[in-house]
């Protein structure tokens, strides 16, 4: 039995093991840890006390997949349900032959199936950097009035930094069968336009698992992960015969190579079927965590580093 998690998944991984030495299945210590991150209230990037778009209102993603099946599930831009994650997972398991519900229709299905609620979304605190963010942004340190109406192509350009406003978490457990199962879920890309889906809820993009190869799972610009594919890019270099240190170091690569003007930081954590398991980064200092039957608590480990020299709106960036 193994868990590897992104480090904001510290929260979590202790119970997610015991889930598993108790019997529960990868999908269970999947969700189960994820769920102790998405009600962190220290946790920005992901649940209910994460950053909002730019109007202030939080819209999460997640996705779930489990790779005895491929079957998976997933929520996009979902408001007033702090446990994305669960909802993800009963987009998977209950009767109905979709794989992701957005917005209005997820909200919808999570009322419907009574997933816990939290009203309202965000908490004075965050509005509070919400705000602060929005009048650092303005000339005028005024905070602009932005309605339905409001053009907010150029605020959105503003107020987004790429490399601070975003965070995700990822979890990937192999059960005492051998079964894999992936999960990811966040808040998104702060300040981001509304309606922006990132990689999270994207299956094959931010998450994949399959029991046969491996599985892996994103965090950091998930625009650039949907692009490369790079969740189904690993394993599927896995499957064609690849180590998963190859695997995953030409999974990075093909993010370099990608063009256009905005290529930011990105990450991924993955493992095999075997249970070896690697985290690689675009930038150095970079960890995950992981955890096995036998050990008492997690450990810390490096992420392997290949460069993506990042790109903004034409100008390099350090
Ligand atoms: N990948 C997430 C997204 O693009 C954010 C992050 O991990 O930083 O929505």
């Amino acid at each position: 039995m193994l868990i590897i998690a992104s480090s904001n998944g510290a929260i979590g991984i202790e119970r997610a093991m015991w889930t598993l030495k108790n019997g529960g299945s990868a999908l269970d210590a999947v969700e189960i840890g994820i769920r102790a991150v998405e009600a962190n209230p220290e946790e920005h990037s992901v649940g209910y006390n994460g950053y909002p778009n730019i109007l202030g209102e939080l819209e999460l993603d997640a996705s779930i997949m489990d790779g005895r099946t491929l079957n998976s599930g997933a929520v996009a831009l979902m408001r007033g349900f702090p446990y994305a994650i669960s909802v993800a997972r009963q987009v998977m398991e209950r009767e109905l032959p979709h794989v992701l519900l957005a917005g209005a229709g997820a909200e919808r299905f999570a009322h419907e199936i009574g997933a816990e609620k939290w009203e309202p979304m965000l908490r004075d605190e965050i509005k509070a950097v919400w705000r602060e963010r929005l009048a650092a942004s303005s000339e005028s340190n005024d905070i602009p009035e932005l309605t339905d109406e409001s053009p907010l192509l150029e605020w959105v350009r503003l107020a987004t930094d790429p490399e601070r406003v975003r965070g995700t978490v990822n979890f990937i457990a192999i059960d005492s069968a051998g079964d894999i199962a992936a999960g990811v879920s966040t808040s998104g890309w702060a300040w981001k336009y509304p309606g922006r889906i990132g990689d999270s809820p994207i299956i094959g993009a931010g998450n994949y698992a399959d029991n046969r190869h491996g599985a892996c799972a994103c965090t950091g610009m998930g625009e650039m992960a949907i692009r490369a594919g790079t969740a189904r890019s690993l394993v599927l270099y896995l499957k064609i015969g690849l180590s998963l240190q190859e695997a995953a170091r030409r999974a990075m690569l093909d993010l370099r190579d990608l063009g256009g003007a905005y290529i930011g930081g990105m990450n991924l954590i993955a493992l095999d079927r075997e249970g070896k398991h690697i985290g690689m980064s675009s930038r150095s200092g970079g960890r995950y965590i992981y955890q096995t039957e036998d050990m008492d608590a997690f450990q810390e480990s490096e992420r392997e580093v290949v460069t993506i020299p990042m790109r903004w709106a034409g100008e390099a960036r350090k």
